[in-house]
């Protein structure tokens, strides 16, 4: 979100309403978090029912009526992995940045689990959904930090988030562990161990919604397989918009949604996008070809 933010020229006026609506987000969180704390893989374990994202008729302007996202009309069910594709400028980033309510709507609605977003807390969707960005934002401070985001979890529990996400052991090896100060932009960490560290991040709060930006920086070959071992951990039995940039993501998920200039233009899973021939069957073609 802040990286998000950065580009934004103007700046934005999104406020919570005076009367938010009653924190129902909240305690839906409030009783997952009941029947899950004694289990060991809480979620994972269950039949998901929260996590749907439903997009009713969006359409969107940066500036007057220059839209760049038409009439987007979709339901992403509970556990859903959606990817989008399409090419730069097609309006992923601006959809994502929509959910995450950067931006409203010109018209229709985007509802979490049959709430308005607008009626939501921003604090609380955004402790619904978590959001990963290409390079995982690092601020200056120790390591527990960066994952709690100075919200109050035990130590025990950074420690499971951090070995669910793979990036423990290398935490660990740090001269003073959990405690070891990083650098604001990171640079004393490599982009695939800032990737895990935002995964472990997102693990902690055991959101509903997942929102990735894959990372399209290239990452040695042993890093890559622990980020895609950690991202299918973190993918199970959770709601995910993901923008892809790996053709192994995007084999995997339920169902791609190709975006052409704000508009949907195709969606199916990647068999069903082959067959058909179209846009995505050219764009898959071509990086098949490495062009
Ligand atoms: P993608 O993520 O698919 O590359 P974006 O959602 O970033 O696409 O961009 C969609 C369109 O919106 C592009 O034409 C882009 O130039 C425009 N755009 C993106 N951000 C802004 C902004 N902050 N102000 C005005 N136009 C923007």
């Amino acid at each position: 979100i802040e990286r998000v933010s950065e580009v934004l020229d103007e700046p934005i006026e999104i406020r919570d309403r005076a009367n938010p609506r009653f924190s129902i987000l909240d305690s839906r969180l409030g009783y997952i978090n009941e029947i899950t704390d004694n289990s060991e893989f809480p979620i994972e374990n269950s039949q998901p029912e929260l996590g749907e994202i439903r997009f009713e008729h969006v359409w969107f302007a940066y500036k007057d009526d220059d839209y760049i996202i038409k009439d987007l009309d979709f339901t992403i069910h509970p556990g859903e992995k959606v990817a989008l594709v399409g090419p730069t400028g097609a309006g992923k980033s601006s959809i994502i940045r929509l959910l995450c309510r950067l931006y409203e709507p010109n018209q229709g609605r985007i509802l979490v689990d049959g709430i308005d977003i607008r009626e939501i807390p921003q604090a609380e969707l955004r402790r619904y959904m978590a959001v990963i960005l290409q390079e995982g934002f690092l601020f200056a401070g120790d390591v527990k930090s960066n994952i709690t985001l100075g919200d109050s979890y035990s130590f025990e529990q950074i420690q499971q988030a951090a070995e669910k996400t793979n990036i423990a052991e290398f935490i660990e090896q740090l001269p003073q562990g959990y405690d070891t100060q990083l650098r604001e932009r990171g640079t004393n960490l490599s982009s695939g161990q800032k990737q895990l560290l935002a995964f472990a991040r997102a693990s902690i709060r055991k959101p509903e919604i997942l929102v990735l930006d894959e990372a399209t920086a290239s990452l040695d070959v042993g890093t890559e397989a622990l980020i895609q071992e950690a991202l299918d951990k973190l993918l199970v039995k959770r709601t995910a918009i993901i923008i892809a940039h790996r053709l192994s993501t995007i084999r995997d998920v339920d169902r791609i949604f190709v975006l052409k200039r704000g508009e949907l233009i195709e969606q199916g899973s990647h068999e069903q996008l082959l067959e058909q021939g179209g846009m995505y069957a050219t764009l898959h073609n071509l990086q098949m070809l490495g062009t």
